[in-house]
């Protein structure tokens, strides 16, 4: 897999609005959000895209998705409801080729996405 933005802001060689970091996850605005809240959660390690994960990696797909709800109760909107998205490929939206989780929040979403 080739380097991509997101190794650069994990490696801090550009900025980002980071909101969260663990051992394994890291989290920041999105540049270009679309809802009031807009977070993008991606693991530490560099995985292109949701196929690319296998069974070693159930753990760290956990974690991500944890680190988001943790993050929606502890901002307070977890009971007024979010959304979480992970585009794949060409077809559903990837343009970031390191595995992001995107945590929408703060409007009311419709459905279905276009
Ligand atoms: P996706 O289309 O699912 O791959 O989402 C990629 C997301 O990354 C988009 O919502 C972009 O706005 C966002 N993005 C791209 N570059 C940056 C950056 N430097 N900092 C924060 N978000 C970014």
């Amino acid at each position: 897999m080739g380097d991509t933005i997101f190794s650069k802001i994990i490696r801090r060689e550009i900025p980002a609005d980071i909101v969260y970091e663990d051992d394994d996850v890291l989290a920041f605005r999105d540049i270009n959000g679309q809802a009031p809240t807009h977070i993008l959660f991606i693991p530490r390690k560099a995985v292109a895209t949701l196929n690319d994960l296998d069974e070693a990696d159930a753990l760290l797909i956990g974690k991500l998705v944890l680190a988001a709800t943790a993050y929606a109760k502890s901002q307070g909107f977890a009971e007024k409801g979010y959304r979480c998205v992970i585009n794949c490929n060409e077809d559903g939206g990837q343009s970031v080729y390191h595995l992001h989780l995107h945590l929408l929040a703060g409007r009311r979403l419709s459905w279905p996405p276009g």
